[in-house]
């Protein structure tokens, strides 16, 4: 699944052309975004994409762009989720400076608003239940029908809002309802529901308030206090654009900001629905929000994806009004062509097989010369370590190899990098019939890997001292789903039973070891690997970052 992005033109789209054409005309001097989530789950990389557009139009029109929390339903809403999505923004690279800001903020605010627009006569109390106001809401082919307390006098609505927010009425029993028009042939406009009662503790607010605004009735409102110039969101809310004009032009707002849509990100392979994704940690699927199999920031951090690579992918598939789903291989493509030109080289041998150099002095051990990185000599090189027993990589040894198969195998010769040519002379099996250790010779001429006599050997292998290298715990991680397009429905029936593999025996270089660097390194021929942050000193953990060619087709199939 190789998926080469296809060249956009560089930081242009629909949305920077009309704020480029709002600047121009004088419409607006300044711009303004926001990116506004909701405290109820942590973000993923389809939030990634809007934060790069809402942070990256502020930064390249020299405008502000705020992070504003849409904290309206304190049922689902955490501190943890506040805390967790400031971190995941500030690490993608994106700062809102002052400017951070809470629709709780402004709670006071919109319920003067409501109250004023109650007096207008453009709101009432509905006493119908929910289930009630469903019903009568109408289908698309459908028109609604009015509600039997639409005609209630200003002066009894008023009185019954004011008791809503004194808490006199128990979830459920009353709503307050934009009064719009119940046959409009877009539903948001059938008398949308603008507060609802809710005797919850807010993580902000605390017990102050027992009604809360609606998102469509928070939304709009909390842009035009911020004097936002591009509200900027995704294709669902198209429809609910007339509701938040109409909320703007009948409320005595200080700004007009305007609403613009775009398609959300879908990627395959992945689900991006916080109400999946939280299940997914709920239900144990996955050992948290951070789980480096998840799509979420966190998890991505975690899997050692740099947050270049993030903004990269989201600049190449750019802003449309379309949606689609984009090729989970297209981000992986960001991640390597990263990875490949910042991420120092190492050996690790992640499925050891112990080798001894029959020639090679017992109790002897050199130094030999490895390059950190083939293409920056500025990277510098290291010494490591080889001697009489070594470990190679299980899968570089066949008993009985095909034609094509050039590592080593009884009677071959092959290169160990940076070190000697050696050959096997003996296969040692256990009682199983396993192959428990290889008899080889070194070549004592070919030292730095190439034979005086100008021989050739067909395959170069990565290996390890067994004295020197350190052992390791490295994981290894597949996709999650085994289907391109999961079923969000019923995720659990799509889950890889193979999305995570741990190697528990694997050895390392000692520098590596020892490194606290949160930088991803290349384990040669195996991919990019990352410490993880439940290493200890004596039992590092890797994750792997990504491998290094595009095998994941393959991995999916093994699912
Ligand atoms: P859910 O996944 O439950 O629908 P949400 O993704 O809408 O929740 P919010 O916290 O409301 O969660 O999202 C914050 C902002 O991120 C919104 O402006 C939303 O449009 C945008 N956003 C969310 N998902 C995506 C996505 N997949 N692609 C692009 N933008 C997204
Ligand atoms: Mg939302």
């Amino acid at each position: 699944m190789t998926a080469e992005p296809a060249a956009t033109e560089a930081g242009r789209d629909f949305i920077r052309d009309i704020v480029q054409a709002d600047l121009d005309s004088k419409k607006h001097s300044r711009i303004v975004t926001r990116f506004p989530p909701e405290p109820n789950g942590y973000l993923h990389i389809g939030h990634a994409k809007s934060i790069a557009l809402n942070f990256g139009i502020a930064q390249e029109f020299s405008g502000q762009c705020n992070l504003r929390f849409d904290d309206t339903n304190p049922t689902r809403e955490e501190q943890e989720y506040i805390d967790s999505i400031q971190a995941d923004v500030k690490w993608l690279g994106y700062d809102w400076g002052a400017n951070l800001f809470y629709a709780s903020d402004y709670f006071d605010r919109l319920y003067e608003w409501a109250e004023g627009l109650i007096r207008a006569g453009g709101a009432y109390v509905d006493d119908q239940s929910q289930e009630e106001i469903r019903i009568r809401r109408g289908t698309l082919t459908e028109p609604g029908r009015n509600s039997p307390f639409r005609e209630r006098p200003v002066e009894e609505n008023l009185d019954l809002f004011r008791r809503m927010k004194a808490g006199e009425f128990p979830n459920g029993a009353r709503v307050l309802r934009a009064k719009i028009d119940m046959s409009s042939g877009n539903i948001n406009l059938r008398d949308p529901v603008l507060y609802r009662i809710l005797h919850a503790t807010h993580p902000r607010t605390g017990d102050k308030w027992s009604i809360y605004p609606s998102y469509d009735y928070a939304h709009g409102q909390s842009d035009a206090i911020e004097g936002v110039t591009h509200s900027l969101c995704t294709l669902e809310f198209e429809d609910h654009r007339p509701l938040y004009d109409w909320l703007l032009a009948k409320l005595p707002v200080p700004a007009r900001p305007q609403q613009y849509e775009f398609a959300r990100l879908n990627l395959s392979y992945t689900l991006l629905s916080k109400r999946v994704l939280t299940e997914l940690v709920r239900g144990g699927h996955v050992a948290g929000w951070d789980d480096p199999r998840m799509p979420t920031i966190a998890g991505l951090k975690r899997r050692g994806v740099p947050p270049a690579a993030i903004r990269e992918f989201v600049k190449r598939i750019g802003v449309a009004k379309a949606n689609s789903v984009v090729d989970v291989g297209m981000l992986e493509f960001c991640i390597r062509e990263l990875l490949n030109k910042s991420a120092l080289r190492r050996m690790a041998v992640l499925r050891p097989l112990k080798v001894v150099i029959e020639n090679y002095p017992e109790g002897r051990s050199e130094e030999l010369e490895a390059v950190n990185h083939p293409d920056d000599p500025a990277a510098g090189s290291r010494k490591i370590a080889f001697g009489r027993e070594l470990y190679i990589e299980q899968d570089d040894f066949m008993e009985n190899p095909p034609k094509k198969f050039f590592r080593l195998s009884p009677g071959s010769e092959v290169r160990l990098r940076y070190a000697y040519f050696i050959k096997c002379r003996e296969a040692i099996k256990n009682a199983a019939g396993e192959v428990v250790e290889l008899r080889c010779t070194y070549d004592p001429a070919t030292r730095g890997g190439n034979a005086p006599d100008g021989r050739k050997v067909k395959a170069t292998m990565h290996w390890l001292s067994a004295a020197q290298s350190r052992p390791a715990e490295i994981r290894i991680y597949n996709p999650l789903f085994t289907k391109p397009a999961p079923d969000a429905a019923n995720f659990a029936a799509d889950l890889n039973p193979q999305s995570l593999e741990i190697l528990g025996d694997a050895r390392i270089e000692p520098a590596i070891a020892e490194s606290n660097s949160p930088e991803p390194v290349q384990f040669e021929r195996q991919g990019y690997f990352v410490r993880d942050s439940s290493s200890t000193a004596d039992r590092p953990v890797f994750n792997r970052t990504i491998g290094l060619r595009d095998t994941f087709a393959k991995e999916v199939g093994k699912g």
